[in-house]
């Protein structure tokens, strides 16, 4: 084969084969040199590629040592200095030897031969490497398909093994193995293997590829659909808000100390508000459940004040009088700081309305420096007052208990119950039964509400209660409680009260000073005695505060006013005298007996009035009296029947005469048996035309055979007694414990006689009859024996 000395150019990142035609464009000065060098000797370069693309200045060990001889076709210079020039492959070329590598590569060069003989292995090589080249183009994607039927007509086996080379991207040192296979065979072998390879490879790309569409759809498909959820849910004003709302209420927690139990709850609920749109009605429900759970002084508590001399001088601060309720009061605080627990029984503080419960239980309250809260049972008939309602409700709220703890802000405050004794039991449950649960030591630890449905620890919580009557008061609830009894005051002590508390708490709750309001002690018992009728204070205070409301209005009017209240100007700031001091009766009358009873509001006097009719012996009984009262009419009626002879009165009366008992106040319902004999002695006082003594009030049960039984409430009957300034009070002999309980001082001015037998009550109470007076005595002295 020839050899020839031939410039060379270094070609960068290209191969090129024989039988190509393309354009180079060339921009390095030595390779133009080698260009101009080339167009003086029949325009033959060799091209051979650099090992090395990024080298600027190659060395010749930096070139391949086999090359391709091209036929420069044209030279197009280009601005900016390239050269454009199209070239034709020609053939395979060695390098022999360098000849210069300045001022442009100088080689001496042997063209290469190359065998086209196809034999049958060459031609099934063909036929493969074809078919591999048809599946590259399919895969890959980069080749126009118009390519495979141009190389496809190929009939010479290197050269189709050159041309599917130039198609293909491969590296450069992949190009130039196929460059240096000078043996036709051995290049298509050496193609195969490549495009082998590049298959794999090409599969896997597409397998990955495929993977990554697969992955990226889904993603840019959720990510679509979510901007899309949250384009809807702007449009329709929810998102943020609902968002911002559960960041807000997951903020809140985190501010509270909640229990393990409680929180999960309360994650759970904001989880589920998220979820809801902000106008379902189910998002209210669950907004109202969470402002509560929040809002629970789950671990709020506040530091007892322990100290019982503190705590004995602000009651006796706050209350006049009621030493023994006050001794009870402290003798139990005593008892609970010993034991150092909070369970024992509950205080019950029983009586009529006014007489301090409320105020003494808020002093308890601020001498421990516990907070205070008071709920009202009256009236309450459904468990779920006590308890709540299930959230399931419409409007559903928690329990009365949970709304007062909620309004504490603490979880140990002294927490009242008022009227215990006036709940009351129908089909909707029984609110004591749920009561007993909260007053409990043993359960009210975990008091589960229905509406909040975690349990709340009340263990902490002192609870105090207060009731208007012993008897209504549920047994197991009474069980459970300590009674304190505070029966009513005395009229000295009604003005005291007033004196020392209820004018100075008035004058300072209407903006007045000591110096705006003068009254008198006298001008106040005279208060005390025509302006109200009541065991407590209640309306003593607010007919203080009806004075201290107008001498307010006068103060402002003239500046600086100076009020003096007297008995002489009473009437003007609260109107003529509403009640008339002294007996109710005020003179002896047949027929008329003085009973006194026990009511809510303490006790009364009771005027009994019997009336005979012509008749047949019918007993009418008005003035709304109740079962028990109206059998113990009977059975004095009975008795009376069975004692005529004795007691002078004609033995046919009940066929001739209808008897009519009435008790006023009419509208105002009474029962008990207390009144039986008072009412035996206005019948008797009736029957037999004698008068009954004005000045003595009674009270006691009779029997069928006139024996006196003992009767309830009897301190509270004597001090209304007293009230309306009776002398002579008759009780039954079995009564006579409870004169322990009434102040000295009522004692002392009033005369008590114990009887055993309605005889005795007759011997009492009946005025000897003045006209015809021995015979009358002479009966009544049969009857007494
Ligand atoms: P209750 O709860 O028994 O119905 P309250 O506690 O509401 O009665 O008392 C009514 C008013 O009378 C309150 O203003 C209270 O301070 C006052 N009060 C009652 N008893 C006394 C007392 N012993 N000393 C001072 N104020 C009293």
């Amino acid at each position: 084969m020839s050899i020839k000395e031939l410039p060379l150019l270094p070609l960068r990142g290209v191969i090129v084969f024989p039988n190509m035609v393309l354009h180079l464009d060339v921009g390095r000065e030595c390779s133009k040199k080698a260009l101009d060098e080339a167009m003086l000797k029949e325009n033959l370069i060799l091209l051979v590629a650099q090992k090395e693309a990024q080298i600027d200045e190659p060395e010749t060990g930096d070139l391949y040592l086999l090359g391709t001889i091209v036929n420069i076709k044209q030279m197009l210079k280009l601005p900016g200095g390239t050269i454009r020039v199209l070239v034709e492959g020609l053939n395979r070329v060695r390098i022999k030897d360098f000849l210069h590598s300045q001022p442009y590569f100088k080689v001496m060069a042997e063209e290469l031969e190359e065998s086209e003989i196809k034999t049958a292995e060459t031609e099934a090589l063909m036929r493969s490497v074809l078919v591999q080249f048809e599946q590259y183009i399919k895969l890959s994607k980069k080749i126009p398909l118009e390519i495979l039927s141009t190389v496809s007509e190929i009939e010479e086996p290197g050269r189709l093994a050159d041309i599917i080379t130039s198609h293909l991207s491969l590296k450069i040192d992949q190009k130039q193995s196929i460059l240096e296979a000078v043996d036709p065979k051995d290049r298509l072998e050496i193609l195969a293997e490549i495009l082998g390879h590049e298959m794999e490879i090409l599969e896997l790309e597409r397998k990955i590829n495929l993977r990554v569409r697969k992955q990226m759809e889904k993603t840019q498909k959720e990510y679509y659909l979510r901007e899309q959820m949250k384009a809807i849910q702007k449009e329709l004003g929810e998102r943020d808000e609902r968002t911002a709302e559960a960041e807000e209420y997951r903020d809140k927690m985190k501010d509270v100390d909640l229990p393990e139990e409680v929180e999960k709850k309360v994650i759970k609920e904001i989880e589920r508000l998220e979820k809801m749109p902000s106008a379902a009605a189910e998002a209210v429900v669950i907004r109202t459940y969470l402002d509560w759970m929040l809002e629970l002084p789950w671990s709020v508590q506040t530091e007892d004040r322990l100290d019982l001399k503190i705590v004995e001088k602000i009651l006796d601060e706050d209350h006049y009088g009621l030493e023994k309720v006050k001794e009870r009061i402290i003798e139990y605080l005593a008892v609970r700081s010993l034991t150092q627990k909070i369970k024992g029984p509950i205080l019950c503080l029983i009586g009529p309305p006014g007489v301090g419960k409320t105020s003494l239980a808020r002093s308890i309250a601020r001498a421990l420096e516990r907070k205070f809260v008071r709920i009202s049972l009256g009236g309450v008939r459904d468990e779920a007052e006590i308890r709540g309602h299930r959230r399931t409700y419409v409007g559903a709220l928690p329990g009365r208990i949970i709304q007062g703890i909620r309004q504490a802000k603490s979880r140990n405050p002294v927490f009242l119950l008022d009227e215990v004794d006036k709940m009351s039991t129908d089909f909707r449950g029984d609110p004591s039964s749920a009561l007993l649960e909260v007053l409990d030591p043993e359960q009210n630890n975990s008091f589960s509400d229905h509406y909040i449905e975690v349990p709340f620890d009340l263990s902490q919580v002192m609870f105090i209660t207060t009731a208007n009557n012993r008897f209504t008061i549920p047994q197991p609830l009474l069980d459970r409680m300590e009674a304190i009894y505070l029966p009513g005051y005395t009229e000295e002590e009604k003005v005291k009260i007033a004196q020392r508390h209820l004018i100075n708490k008035q004058l300072q709750e209407n903006g007045l000073s000591e110096k705006n309001l003068r009254i008198s002690e006298g001008t106040i018992r005279h208060i005390v005695r025509e302006y109200t009728r009541e065991a407590g204070v209640r309306n003593l205070e607010r007919e203080i505060a009806n004075i201290c409301r107008k001498t307010a209005r006068e103060v402002v009017k003239n500046n600086g006013y100076r009020v003096t209240i007297s008995r002489s100007n009473l009437h003007k700031y609260l109107g003529p005298p509403r009640f008339r001091y002294g007996l109710a009766e005020t003179e002896n009358e047949i027929g008329v007996a003085m009973g006194v009873a026990w009511t809510e509001s303490g006790g009364d006097l009771l005027a009994i009035e019997v009336t005979l009719m012509k008749g047949k012996g019918k007993l009418i009984l008005t003035g709304k009296l109740g079962d028990i009262m109206q059998e113990s009419a009977h059975a004095a009626l009975s008795f009376i029947r069975s004692r005529v002879e004795a007691l002078g009165i004609d033995e046919n009366f009940h066929n001739e005469y209808d008897i009519h008992i009435h008790v006023p106040e009419g509208a105002i319902p009474k029962d008990g048996p207390s009144a039986g004999i008072t009412m035996a002695a206005a019948m008797i006082s009736a029957l037999t035309r004698i008068q009954v003594d004005h000045q003595v009030a009674m009270t006691g049960e009779i029997t069928l055979r006139g024996r006196v039984l003992p009767v309830g409430g009897v301190k509270e009957k004597v001090l209304a007694a007293h009230r309306a300034g009776i002398k002579r009070i008759i009780l039954p002999v079995d009564n006579k414990k409870d004169l322990a309980e009434i102040p000295g001082n009522v004692r002392r001015r009033m005369e008590f006689v114990f009887v055993e037998h309605i005889d005795q009550v007759l011997e009492k109470a009946l005025l000897k009859k003045e006209k015809d007076e021995s015979k009358e005595s002479g009966t009544l002295k049969v009857s007494l024996q």
